[in-house]
């Protein structure tokens, strides 16, 4: 049988890890022929050594020549910069795109992959943030398949194979992250230490802070409406502690799938890489006695506005979701850095949105702008 080959873009972070580890479990079912990394060179090379891919990209241009070095002794093509993301993803051989880039970044190789007909495995949901309505326009122009590896959207869809019947609404599931409970007045001094400790899953540190502020469940539901083609009152978020039911499709005769297991990546990876085949694997499974009682709250949309501010610009549509996702990334940086509160990124995002009209039907390059922009009157509001 002819093995998948695979393009994994962002390898070095919690999601591209993960997919090279359940690269490791499939020898001879994937391949790997391309690996992408920002930053972390010692980590490309490392990885570059052990499935020795066509090509290897380390986005940041200062160090090129060390990577090109130490990979010296074997076939590798090195490449760098931004340029380059897009060049790989053309490769030939290649039939799937693992996109498990953090940040908007993603857009860009994600177009071009489905440009050349690969198959997508998306793992970057800013990119259907940003631009949704022009990348699943796209991937049906080119007979393309957006293979959701967020595991909420894997939920949905492995809720939906077989069914060619209408969706009434979906419920995304959501952990609370480590805030959930807390008043205003508890998260308007709480530091970033605490908003990384997430409860059930390790996952980046810009995707830990939007799951301490909701934020990512926002994101989420704006990538729902464009994989799953619904309306935006048919997304609905309910807070589940102990991320064991993924998320649940509702059919119009009142039915609920739920997908449910341990919380872990290497599932969601794994199905959106075999999909629509399951590969038997040796992971850890589920124990009900474990889990004694699964639970279900309401978010509060008044602490974390966060989920608001998202509902509200997949409503307004346009741009918005493009802004909020800009100005969510830059607040998040900032967070990060000691700039800005906690409570403080919520301001930003509202007052970026503010200060940028609304305009609708994008092209790429409009994007690409309005995200540069979005940055700048961020930034401007940080200093
Ligand atoms: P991460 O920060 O651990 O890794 C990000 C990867 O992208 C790294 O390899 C990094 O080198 C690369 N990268 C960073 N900035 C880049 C840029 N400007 N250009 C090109 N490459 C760049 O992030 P992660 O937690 O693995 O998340 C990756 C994506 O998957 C995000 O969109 C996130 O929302 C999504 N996601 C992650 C998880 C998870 O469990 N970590 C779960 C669901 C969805
Ligand atoms: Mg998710």
């Amino acid at each position: 049988m002819k093995k998948k080959n695979i393009a994994v873009l962002g390898s070095t972070g919690s999601v591209g890890k993960q997919a090279l580890d359940v690269v490791r479990a499939f020898p001879d079912r994937f391949e790997v022929s391309v690996l992408t990394a920002h930053s972390n060179d010692a980590l490309l090379i490392e990885q570059a050594i052990a499935f020795k891919p066509e090509a290897v990209v380390i986005l940041n241009e200062n160090l090129y020549a060390q990577v090109r070095d130490a990979l010296a002794p074997w076939p590798i093509r090195v490449l760098s910069g931004d340029a380059a993301l897009t060049e790989v993803v053309t490769l030939e051989q290649i039939d799937i795109v693992l996109n498990a880039i953090v940040g908007s970044a993603g857009l860009r190789p994600t177009i071009q992959a489905i440009r050349k007909g690969k198959d997508i495995a998306l793992a970057n949901k800013e990119t259907l943030v940003v631009a949704g309505e022009l990348v699943m326009g796209l991937a049906m122009e080119h007979g393309v398949r957006i293979l959701p590896v967020d595991s909420e959207h894997s939920a949905i869809f492995q809720c939906l194979v077989g069914e060619a019947n209408a969706i009434e609404k979906i419920y995304l599931t959501a952990s609370g992250g480590p805030f959930r409970g807390k008043s205003k007045a508890d998260l308007s001094a709480v530091t970033k230490e605490q908003a990384l400790k997430h409860p059930n899953w390790s996952m980046g540190a810009k995707i830990t802070v939007d799951s301490a502020s909701l934020m990512n469940k926002g994101l989420e539901v704006i990538e729902a409406k464009w994989l799953f083609g619904l309306q935006t009152e048919q997304i609905d978020v309910i807070i589940h502690p102990q991320s064991i039911i993924h998320s649940l499709v509702q059919f119009e005769d009142g039915s609920l799938k739920a997908q449910m297991g341990l919380p872990d990546m290497k599932l969601p990876i794994q199905y959106a890489l075999t999909y629509p085949e399951r590969y038997p694997n040796t992971f850890p499974r589920f124990d009900f006695l474990s889990y004694k009682a699964l639970t279900f709250e309401q978010p509060d949309l008044d602490v974390f506005r966060n989920l608001r501010l998202a509902y509200r610009a997949l409503e307004d549509g346009g741009n918005r979701p493009c802004v909020l996702n800009a100005a969510n990334e830059v607040a998040v940086a900032a967070f990060l850095s000691d700039k800005v509160s906690f409570l403080g990124m919520s301001d930003i995002i509202e007052e970026t949105l503010c200060q940028i009209n609304n305009a609708y039907h994008l092209d790429l390059d409009d994007y690409i702008a309005i995200d540069a922009e979005s940055r700048r009157v961020a930034r401007d509001l940080i200093k």
